[in-house]
Order: C-alpha cells, then structure tokens, then sequence
C-alpha cells in the first residue's frame, strides 16, 4: 500500500496567509515541509479521502493524475475537507478525458448525501450515504466507518475511515477528538489490529479542544490503542492536521513528536507498507 499526504494543514492553511504570527512567519522562511496544504491522503493513487479546497493544487505539487481514482472517501462537510466545485473538473467542460474516467464510488457520512445530490452534478459517480460502523468491500480494497468525535456542517455524522488492503489496516482518524469508546470497541471486534494510525493534532501544545487532538491526546489515544492490543511497536503512528496557532514549524515538530516513536506528516510524506 502507498499513502501519500496530499495535504496536512487545519483549515486555513499553514501558514495561514493572513496571519503574521511568530509560526506563519517562521514557515514562510523555513518554507518545504512547513508549508502546508488543507488535509488530503491518497491511497495506492486509488482512493482519495477528503476533496477540499485545495486539491488542484496539491495534486499538481505532486504530480497526481487523479482521474485514475476509484472511490472518493469524505469525512465530513467543513470546507476545508469537501470543496462542491471540485467536482465540476471531472466534468466534460472541464476534463478532455471524460470518457476515459474511472466511475468512482463517492462515500460520504449519511446526511450530506442528499446535500451533495441537490448541489452538485455527479456524473459517473455512485454517491453512497454511510452511517458509522459500516464495512465496505470495494475493488479489493474492505473500507470499514467509525464515527468521529467532531462537529458537521449539515448535520451529517463525521466519519473516520479504516483501509484495508491484504491485510495491511490504515485508520485515518482526521478530524477528529479523541477516539470515542464505540469507535475503539468497534475496531477491537471487528478490525482487530491496525498497522498505520493516522491521527489529527490540530491543537499541538496550548490550548484544549475536544473536537481535535493535540500532543497529550495523542500519546494518550497512542497507550490506549497500546494496551488494548490493537497496535504493537511495530505499528506506525502519524500526525497531521496543524494549525499555525497551536503547533510550531516542521522542524521543530517533528523533533517533539520523533522522541515518542510518532512520525510528524508532511506535504509529499509517501509511507509504504
Ligand atoms: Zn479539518
Ligand atoms: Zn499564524
Ligand atoms: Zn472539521
């Protein structure tokens, strides 16, 4: 399995343009990994999760022909994860290879299916409205739900996502608080083990959120999933999800996070496993 970082920004981006603070400015000057665009992953260049704002650009900095894509997997509507107008490209006014299109299972957390439905045009895309704790077999691929511990933009349930592909298990837990006990108990009987863990750190080091993680939530969520069983030190734990306000530059960052075994993501970060 290849999982790149699309993008590993909060919702403003880092920097945030419009901020001078003593992190934006530092990003600015150290530039590569402390720039950082709104969270995207892509999956064996086959699945996308999350389709925001800023997608064009960060397929393009990375050089991702994305009508290769298969399934589009969105967590939630805050705009920083779904962008409407993102779908018009795939569009035939848009895209010279209309016809060539894989047709892509679009899955989305219940409510916002209709949402999309009435706003948007979804040629060859089959939309698939998902409650939590669902498991999907698609293309080879199982896709189990878990709900997350977040807040909505049209009343939809936000969804983290677990991948599986020949038994390598991916949980991308973005955005996200801490993991709610169905969520975990959930992964314990069903999905039992997990090999990549990706978690959302927005809130870094100075201010608490039960919404999103930050550094002591994270190494709380890492001994939890550590006694339960469902990861082992071989497991890999990755970080992403930064605002400028709560978290320093990448390498600062990374430095803080390396010391506890956690990898600390960045734009372009491919693992493979
Ligand atoms: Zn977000
Ligand atoms: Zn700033
Ligand atoms: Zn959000």
């Amino acid at each position: 399995m290849e999982i790149l970082f699309l993008g590993t920004a909060a919702s403003e981006g880092y920097p945030n343009p419009f901020c001078s603070c003593e992190n934006c400015q530092k990003a600015r000057e150290e530039g590569k990994k402390s720039i950082r665009l709104r969270s995207s992953l892509l999956i064996d260049e086959e699945i996308l999760i999350d389709f925001g704002p800023d997608i064009v650009a960060s397929a393009n900095r990375f050089a991702k022909d994305l009508s290769k894509v298969k399934h589009i997997l969105i967590t939630h509507g805050h705009s920083d994860h779904l962008f409407f107008k993102n779908f018009e490209y795939r569009n035939p006014i848009f895209s010279g290879s209309f016809n060539e299109l894989f047709h892509v299972d679009l899955i989305v957390p219940d409510k916002l299916g209709s949402v999309l439905k009435e706003n948007v045009d979804l040629p060859k895309i089959s939309l698939m409205s998902v409650e939590p704790f669902r498991t999907l077999h698609l293309n080879g691929y199982i896709i189990y739900t878990l709900k997350a511990k977040h807040t909505s933009s049209y009343n939809e349930t936000p969804l983290n996502y677990v991948i599986e592909k020949n038994g390598i298990k991916v949980l991308y837990a973005v955005d996200s608080g801490k993991l709610l006990p169905e969520s975990l108990e959930f992964i314990k009987n069903n999905i039992h083990h997990l090999d990549i863990v990706i978690l959302d750190a927005t809130m870094g080091f100075n201010k608490k959120y039960e919404f999103h993680m930050g550094y002591d939530e994270i190494l709380e969520t890492k001994e939890v999933l550590l006694n339960q069983g469902i990861i082992n030190e071989t497991s890999k734990i990755i970080v992403t999800h930064f605002s400028h306000l709560h978290n320093p530059v990448h390498s600062v960052l990374e430095g803080i996070y390396l010391k506890e075994n956690i990898i600390t993501a960045y734009d372009g970060l491919i693992i493979n496993k």
